[in-house]
C-alpha cells in the first residue's frame, strides 16, 4: 500500500510512573487498513492504545494523525481530531435505550448529520435497529459490544481503535464482530485492533504487529504456514 499513514506512532515509550509498559514502539495505520496488534497478557497492548488516545503518559516518541502531532492534546481534543477508542469491556448506559446511547455519544451534532450516522450504525448492525427502543441493558454481550462500536462511530472518526472487542464473546459472535470491523475498514476507516483472539484477528488483518514485553515488531508473513511461528513468537517468546 502506498498511501500515507493516517495514524503514525514513532519511537513511543509510555507507561505509568516508573513503569515503561511500551518501549520504542513504531506503528502505522493507513485509511482502509486493519492493523492488528497481538500479544499476551501484560504485553502492553492496552497501554499503546491508551497512549495514542491521550489516556496514558508518553515518556518519549511521537504520535501524529494526518501528519499533525497529537502530543500534549487532551483525550477529547484527540477525539475531535478524528480518533476514537472503544475500550475493553466498555460499558454502555444500560438504562437508556439503544438509540439514546447513540444520542449521548454525539453531543452538538446537527439533526441531519445525526440521522445519517445513526443510519450508518443501523446498517452495519441491523440488530441495533431492531432494538433501538429497548434498554441497552437488555442486549446480549455481543450486542452491547456492537453498540459500543456504534457509539464510537457516531463521532465520525477517521481512526477507530478497538481494545479486544472479542472479550467475553462466544466464537460465533467474535466472527460477526470481526466481519463488521472489516466492513468499517473497507469504507475507508483506519482501524487499529488489539486482540487476543488470534485466529479471528488474523482473518481480517491487513498487517500485524506483535507486542512482547512492551516491544513491538511487524510480522511480514502472518498468514498460512507462518501462523504457528507467529503464535510461538507471541506466547512462547520464540524468535
Ligand atoms: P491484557 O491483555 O492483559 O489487557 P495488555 O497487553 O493490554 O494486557 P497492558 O494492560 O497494556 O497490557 O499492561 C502492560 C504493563 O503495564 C503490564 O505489566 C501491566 O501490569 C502494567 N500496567 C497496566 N496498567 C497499569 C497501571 N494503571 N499502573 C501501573 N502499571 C500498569
Amino acid at each position: 500500500m502506498t498511501a500515507e499513514p493516517l495514524l503514525r506512532v514513532r519511537g513511543l515509550t509510555a507507561g505509568y510512573g516508573e513503569i515503561q509498559a511500551v518501549r520504542e514502539v513504531d506503528v502505522e495505520v493507513r485509511a482502509g487498513e486493519i492493523v492488528t496488534v497481538l500479544g499476551g497478557n501484560g504485553a502492553g497492548k492496552t497501554t499503546l492504545l491508551g497512549a495514542v488516545a491521550g489516556l496514558v503518559d508518553v515518556f518519549d516518541g511521537e504520535i501524529s494523525l494526518a501528519d499533525r502531532p497529537l502530543g500534549g492534546l487532551r483525550p477529547h481534543a484527540r477525539a475531535r481530531r478524528g480518533l476514537a477508542l472503544v475500550q475493553e469491556n466498555k460499558r454502555v448506559f444500560r438504562a437508556l435505550s439503544v438509540r439514546d446511547n447513540l444520542v449521548v455519544a454525539t453531543p452538538r451534532l446537527g439533526r441531519a448529520e445525526f440521522d445519517a450516522r445513526e443510519q450508518n450504525v443501523y446498517e452495519l448492525f441491523p440488530v441495533l435497529a431492531e432494538k433501538r427502543r429497548d434498554p441497552a441493558g437488555s442486549l446480549s454481550g455481543g450486542q452491547q459490544q456492537m453498540l459500543a462500536i456504534g457509539q464510537a462511530l457516531m463521532a465520525g472518526p477517521s481512526v477507530l481503535m478497538l481494545d479486544e472487542p472479542s472479550a467475553g464473546l462466544a466464537p460465533r459472535l467474535v466472527a460477526e464482530v470481526m466481519d463488521r470491523v472489516a466492513t468499517i475498514a473497507s469504507r475507508g476507516m483506519a482501524v487499529l485492533l488489539v486482540e487476543q483472539a488470534v485466529h479471528q484477528a488474523l482473518r481480517v488483518a491487513s498487517r500485524v504487529y506483535v507486542l512482547r514485553l512492551g516491544r513491538c515488531s511487524e510480522q511480514e508473513d502472518f498468514r498460512g504456514a507462518d501462523k504457528q511461528r507467529l503464535l510461538d513468537h507471541i506466547y512462547l517468546g520464540a524468535a
